[in-house]
């Protein structure tokens, strides 16, 4: 994640990146709209193969913020929600190329795995940020606002507000520089910002963004904070002489007090199998795995199946429509797959209702990860229970391969997940 290290290698420059390829130099106020991340899994497919053909230049070339974006993959939502997997994107860059030159790129995909079974086995933490993010912010309420709309004052950040906003994708580099100006150089919570980044981000994701926003505070590491710099943003992103950089100047580390108590839970491992059809059995749909026909599940023969949305308070546009293609798409494979109609349900009573219209023993469906999918159904192993309905929850393969090494540091992670890549 770090863009630190490769900083100060920093032997690329912007025009040795933009050369060759078709693509704009990033000018601030001067946004083009990129195109929509794939939200179907054949366009995420197809995006993979075109990315994994360049995929040995990510590691000099990923920090830098150009038009377009086309130094990176830009696979983040269809990683997300599972349109694709980790092991599907890792699997198909290492057709292309041996481990030593892509290794940049495989490490990203695994801090995704990192943040996740970070979280995982430290739930606390996520409900400390819910928490806070609930208090909000008294009288900063309306510079945070300012900020968030765009109207900073900073016109490289205020052009990442709005490209936030309007696309729901920010590159790495603009995420960690925004969060850091709104955290260190603003003082503002970084749990409202955090909260911002959820709303919006088609990739938002509680694991890898919570921890992030922790991150460029100083509170996963403690002491070691990300303070934005003026000529970092110069060197990786073209903004000469735009209004407002004087402001990135000097930014001294906010003093933040972490209320987060992140006791270490142990790791439970769930099955990655499918059960036997002894049972009349339902299928769970929802938003964490779009594609659980490519899983250990593409054997049940489930008697009825339906989607399980659970609706956002505050999603953006750009997200909702995104979400919109993306589980139509995921439910048009699961009828082709399953031979079943897709229903849809929306509460934990309807869930419920449902299993019993049908005489169903058992509930299958992927373990929600901690977050608010996990949160909208902490009432379900409970109200199936009293009806004598099974709940069986499972793992994908490589969630349980590499969480369990998500203890401590990254890099004590990497150790040890690099030795086990492939199944
Ligand atoms: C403040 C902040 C908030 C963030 N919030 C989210 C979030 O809500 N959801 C999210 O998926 N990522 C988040 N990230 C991580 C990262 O910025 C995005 O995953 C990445 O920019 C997505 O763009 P890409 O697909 O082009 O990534 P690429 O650079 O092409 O990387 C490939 C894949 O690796 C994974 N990845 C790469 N970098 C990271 C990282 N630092 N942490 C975790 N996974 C990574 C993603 O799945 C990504 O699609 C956040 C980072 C910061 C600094």
């Amino acid at each position: 994640m770090q863009a630190g290290k490769n900083e100060a290698q920093g032997k690329s420059t912007l025009q040795e990146i933009t050369s060759g390829i078709d693509c704009f130099l990033f000018m601030p106020s001067q946004l083009f709209p990129p195109p929509l991340p794939p939200a179907t899994r054949a366009n995420a497919l197809q995006q993979l193969q075109a990315f994994a053909r360049r995929a040995h230049r990510y590691g000099r070339e990923r920090n830098f913020v150009v038009a377009d974006h086309v130094n990176v993959s830009r696979l983040s939502a269809a990683i997300q929600h599972r349109l694709i997997s980790q092991n599907e994107v890792m699997e198909v860059v290492l057709q292309h190329h041996p481990l030593g030159s892509v290794e940049k790129f495989v490490q990203e995909v695994l801090w995704r795995s990192y943040w996740k079974g970070w979280l995982e086995m430290r739930p606390s933490v996520w409900h400390s940020y819910l928490d806070e993010a609930a208090r909000g912010t008294d009288a900063k309420i309306e510079r945070a606002e300012q900020i968030a709309t765009g109207h900073s004052g900073c016109a490289v950040m205020d052009d990442f507000a709005r490209e936030l906003i309007e696309t729901g994708y920010l590159h790495n580099h603009a995420r960690m520089w925004w969060a850091s100006f709104w955290i260190h150089q603003q003082k503002l919570p970084w749990a409202l910002g955090a909260k911002h980044f959820m709303n919006h981000l088609l990739d938002a994701d509680a694991a890898s963004n919570t921890l992030s926003w922790r991150w460029v505070a100083g509170l996963h590491t403690p002491g070691k904070t990300y303070l934005v710099r003026r000529d970092n943003i110069e060197h990786y992103h073209h903004a000469p002489g735009v209004a407002g950089m004087e402001m990135l100047e000097h930014t001294k580390a906010a003093e933040i007090r972490d209320s987060a108590l992140a006791p270490l839970l142990p790791y439970h491992a769930l099955p990655s199998n499918c059960p036997p059809d002894d049972k009349r059995t339902a299928l769970l749909l929802h938003a964490e795995d779009l594609s659980v026909e490519t899983t250990e599940l593409s054997h049940l023969r489930p008697e009825i199946v339906a989607f399980y949305r659970h609706d956002e308070e505050s999603s953006s546009s750009p997200r909702h429509e995104w979400r919109n293609m993306a589980f139509a798409d995921a439910n048009r494979r699961a009828e082709a797959h399953f031979g079943r109609a897709v229903a849809s349900l929306s509460s934990v009573a309807n869930i419920v209702a449902w299993l019993i219209e049908h005489r169903i023993e058992r509930l299958v469906m992927m373990q929600p990860m901690v977050g608010p999918l996990r949160d909208a159904l902490t009432a379900l192993p409970d109200s199936l229970s009293n009806k004598g309905i099974q709940l069986l929850c499972l793992r994908r393969e490589e969630d349980n391969r590499f969480f369990p090494h998500a203890t401590s540091g990254f890099f004590t992670f990497w150790k040890k997940a690099s030795r086990r890549l492939t199944a």
